[in-house]
């Protein structure tokens, strides 16, 4: 298609401004180049029009925390072929997801997007660094390192040479993790403040941000006084200490609390749903047998034990808790300004590659408006890897990432379930029948 006008019923930009009404959006040359809210103009009468006059207009919606190649069910790697991983990137646009940051998977997500499909933005960290035997060494196989998951470093020079290729191997952002306990429980070794002060500043002179994976309330101060950009989840354990709080505030850092994947998992798992008629979700039968045998695992588990082979081995009673401690420590953050952005991290569990809206709903539920969560999920998102002037918003100049919903999604975030029409660099790659 040549320059066409998207004519708006509502338009949510992603900037956080309040939603307009019959905006018109001029597409050229795979960008916006126009967006006029008056009537009586050339753009009322364009030769090409794309239809929104009745639905909301707003950015592609951007996941800030995904992993591709996951597939949902109790374990990293669960059933994974190349044909789920193609199953998955299609689920992602059709749920409205024009870009993802895939952080942490291996060297073949750079084939994954090259496949001679449709796809999202897929930008992408490849590997974990962490320190000898730091997280995730207590879960993670070692074979997983060997495909380029996992890098452990000990010296500055081990550091700067793993930052310097992946910089060359083309990642948009460096993740790390702050992990000082297991998941069970125990002592887990981490990185000295000299070195992860030393990743994060190698990672800045690449123009790289940093995202730090954290699940424990302790944990949080460190990352937040040595340089992490983003933090990724909201901690399992209890409150998290309002000093970290408005420390990770003042120094302008992210969050990325990822609350529906623990939230989704524990739903999923009390309300039966891989046993329900009406649930098929779209992956192979081998991930679907995992979910079974997980959730049996989950019904016979006694409070006091963790749940089958699931990785995080706290007991079942707490694991049911941590939606509602993340929920908090969210809440609390909000409460005091600071910045979220939407992350999944799917897929995992129940989380799936489907549809980021149950995520989206509880940043809501956490203190966003619904305009204010359309930008956590847009805009914000986009500059957890430094892409906030290429996409994330509807402005002039920047590239046409466009979602179109039935539904009015100012008033109910759960229309963004309704896909109409998705957009990626000014082509349309999806419209429902
Ligand atoms: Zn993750």
């Amino acid at each position: 298609m040549d320059d066409y006008v998207i004519k708006c019923g509502t338009l949510i930009d992603g900037t956080g401004r309040e939603p307009v009404k019959d905006a018109k959006i001029l597409i050229r040359n795979n960008r916006i180049a126009r967006i006029e809210q008056k009537g009586g103009t050339d753009l009322d009468n364009f030769p090409n029009i794309v239809d929104a006059s009745n639905k909301t207009v707003l950015p592609g919606i951007i996941d800030s925390h995904k992993h591709v190649l996951n597939c949902g069910g109790d374990g990293v790697g669960v059933g994974l072929t190349v044909a789920q991983a193609k199953e998955n990137i299609h689920q992602i646009y059709k749920g409205g997801v024009t870009s993802v940051l895939d952080l942490g998977s291996a060297n073949i997500i750079e084939l994954i997007t090259k496949l001679p499909q449709k796809q999202p933005k897929i930008f992408y960290a490849i590997t974990i660094l962490t320190c000898p035997n730091g997280y995730p060494g207590e879960y993670m196989d070692r074979k997983f390192y060997k495909m380029g998951s996992v890098a452990e470093c000990e010296t500055e020079s081990d550091i700067k040479k793993a930052i310097k290729k992946l910089y060359k191997k083309g990642v948009s952002t460096i993740k790390t993790a702050v992990v000082t306990r297991t998941f069970d429980g125990r002592p887990q070794v981490c990185w000295t403040d000299k070195q992860l002060q030393a990743l994060t500043d190698e990672a800045h002179s690449y123009g790289l941000k940093v995202c730090a994976h954290i699940t424990y309330k302790d944990d949080y101060a460190q990352a937040a006084r040595c340089g992490i950009d983003s933090i990724h989840h909201a901690a399992f354990d209890g409150k998290m200490y309002e000093k970290d709080l408005d420390d990770m505030i003042n120094k302008g850092i992210v969050f990325v609390p990822t609350l529906s994947l623990i939230d989704l998992m524990v739903t999923g798992l009390k309300e039966n749903w891989i046993n329900q008629k009406d649930y098929n979700p779209p992956v192979s039968d081998a991930i679907k047998e995992n979910m079974r045998n997980f959730t049996k695992a989950f019904q016979e588990c006694p409070d006091d034990k963790p749940v089958g082979n699931l990785f995080v081995k706290v007991p079942k009673e707490e694991l049911c808790r941590i939606p509602e401690i993340q929920l908090e420590n969210v809440k609390e953050y909000i409460k005091r300004g600071g910045t979220v952005a939407m992350g999944t991290d799917s897929s995992l569990g129940f989380s799936l590659h489907t549809t980021p809206v149950r995520e989206i709903e509880l940043l809501a539920e956490a203190g966003l408006s619904n305009v204010e969560a359309i930008k956590a999920s847009t805009l914000t998102a986009a500059s957890v890897f430094g892409k906030e002037n290429e996409i994330g918003s509807i402005e002039t100049g920047k590239l046409a990432d466009i979602l179109v919903v039935n539904g009015d999604v100012a008033q109910n975030l759960s229309a963004l379930n309704n896909t109409e029409m998705v957009f990626i660099n000014g082509k349309k790659i999806y419209h429902k029948d």
